[in-house]
């Protein structure tokens, strides 16, 4: 591509800013263009709705007043809505209004992928026991770990029942499932971006990031508004400007110093107990942070504003990892949504993280371009990266030993699917385990209270019995440190 060219496209985006878009992973729909679901509201609770301009505060409390429930924002200018009985749209400037298919609740990532574990997000206030229900009824087995986002759900079953699945209203979007969440006892995820209007969910796609000048560069600026009691305040400063250093790595961002909060294109920082001046108060011990999309669509001086939660324990190199999971925020105070990929820093769950992964790099550089791509260079070159190391980190949440912190990795390979059915009184489990140091132990336990040894390590075997329904066979391989993987599978005995 030539680079006239590549300008023209990164100005061309920025025009199309003007609110025509519905962008969604799936899918961009163009409302002035569509004329087909302008007039029919959809038959369901749930609808996308979109605005003929930015959905404002005086906009959003006709909304509230008329009986709406704002769910989220997506990028250009729409709202998701939970519509009561007699909606009433009339009036509101709605330019375009249909359901969320099916197809866009289903990640990518799915296509090619038959691991059996999906992260399944429902639509925020969703009741948790319809949740269960849902996926249940569906043959899902529901995997309860600690720390999951409140309208998340983990969850193993058939790869062919993930379109039904999608297909509920109910729910909002379905991806791979990071194996480390069903490894770790604990997690600690991130609720999505957020703007003024509403949050924006992972079904969402915002692409647009902030304005760069004619060479394709952007100039933003930051602030410690407030410090955290618990870190030194230069080793807090310290961890969140190399995490901004590591994105200005790859592409042409700067970000220097501001004088005062609430200045343009500034980042302003703070660390915050409960309320907070935002819609979004930390009242859960599970929130570690949130931060406001960039300007559009956020209004200055929100926009890029980062918030931690300051009931947590941060820390360096060690829960709660403050570099780790700024890192993953300042994507967010950039423009990037939530990463589909299980090993991104911008996939939902925080992971202790060194640096970008590939995909990461690839979001950022689709926004700002190379680094040095376009303004001939005039910065020394970065220094190495490091290999990005996905399958190693641990959320921040959970203690990291000194010594050996890999855990090993197991793999069933019979029964060959993570579901199956059979009239036995014992089934043959085997497959393999792998460790950075050596497996020194595989086991197995059953959902219906048996335990054991499996013999061998490397390669790994068992025979383990069955009662009448359904048996949750969970094999886990430990290495010399304690550090342990798993896998399960379900066995449905007649
Ligand atoms: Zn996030
Ligand atoms: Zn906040």
């Amino acid at each position: 591509m030539s680079l006239k060219y590549a300008i023209c496209l990164i100005l061309l985006s920025q025009c199309a800013w003007a609110g025509d878009l519905i962008r969604l992973k799936s899918r961009t729909i163009d409302g002035a263009q569509d004329g087909l679901r302008r007039e029919t509201p959809p038959s369901g609770k749930y609808w996308l709705v979109q605005f003929q301009e930015y959905p404002g505060a005086r906009l959003r409390a006709e909304l509230v007043r008329r009986g709406f429930r704002i769910i989220g924002y997506v990028p250009d200018s729409s709202l998701l809505l939970e519509a009561p009985k007699m909606a009433d749209l009339s009036g509101l400037g709605a330019r375009w209004t249909g359901p969320l298919d099916a197809a866009d609740k289903l990640s990518k990532g799915l296509n090619d992928e038959n691991s059996g574990t999906y992260l399944v997000e429902f639509h925020r206030g969703v009741n948790p026991r319809v949740a269960r229900g849902i996926v249940r009824q569906h043959g899902f087995l529901v995997h309860e770990t600690e720390g999951l986002i409140p309208w998340h759900l983990l969850v193993t079953g058939g790869h062919s029942a993930l379109r039904d699945l999608a297909g509920h209203e109910e729910v909002a979007y379905i991806m791979r499932a990071d194996p480390e969440l069903l490894a770790r006892k604990r997690v600690a995820g991130c609720g999505g971006p957020i703007t003024e209007a509403g949050p924006v969910a992972d079904y969402a796609l915002a692409d647009t990031g902030w304005l760069r000048d004619a060479q394709g560069n952007a100039a933003l600026q930051y602030i410690f508004a407030t410090m955290t009691q618990k870190l030194d305040a230069n080793v807090a400063r310290s961890q969140v400007e190399r995490a901004f250093s590591e994105w200005a790595r790859y592409t042409n961002l700067t970000f220097t110093p501001a004088q005062q909060t609430g200045a343009a294109r500034t980042i302003d920082i703070l660390f915050a107990n409960g309320a907070h001046g935002d819609a979004y108060p930390f009242t859960s011990i599970t929130s570690l942070a949130h931060t406001f999309y960039p300007a559009p669509p956020n209004p200055e001086p929100v926009a890029g504003d980062m918030h931690f939660n300051d009931a947590q324990t941060w820390g360096v190199g060690m829960n709660i990892d403050l570099f780790s999971v700024a890192l993953h925020e300042i994507g967010h105070a950039l423009g990037l949504a939530h990463s589909d990929a299980p090993s991104a820093v911008m996939y939902p769950y925080y992971k202790l993280s060194s640096g970008l992964t590939n995909d990461d790099i690839a979001a950022i550089q689709a926004l700002y371009g190379t680094r040095g791509a376009q303004t001939g260079a005039s910065d020394p070159p970065p220094p190495p990266t490091p290999p990005a190391q996905p399958t190693q980190p641990a959320p921040p949440a959970a203690p990291t030993p000194p010594t050996d912190t890999v855990a090993p990795t197991v793999a069933i390979s019979a029964p060959a699917y993570t579901i199956v059915s059979t009239t036995n009184t014992s089934i043959a489990v085997s497959g393999t385990a792998k460790d950075n140091v050596g497996v020194t132990a595989v086991k197995w336990a059953t959902s219906t209270g048996n335990s054991g040894t499996a013999s061998g390590t490397s390669a790994w075997s068992a025979t383990v019995p069955l009662l009448v329904g359904t048996n949750t066979i969970t094999v886990r391989a430990y290495d010399a440190a304690g550090n342990s993987g798993w896998r399960s599978v379900t066995v449905v005995r007649h």
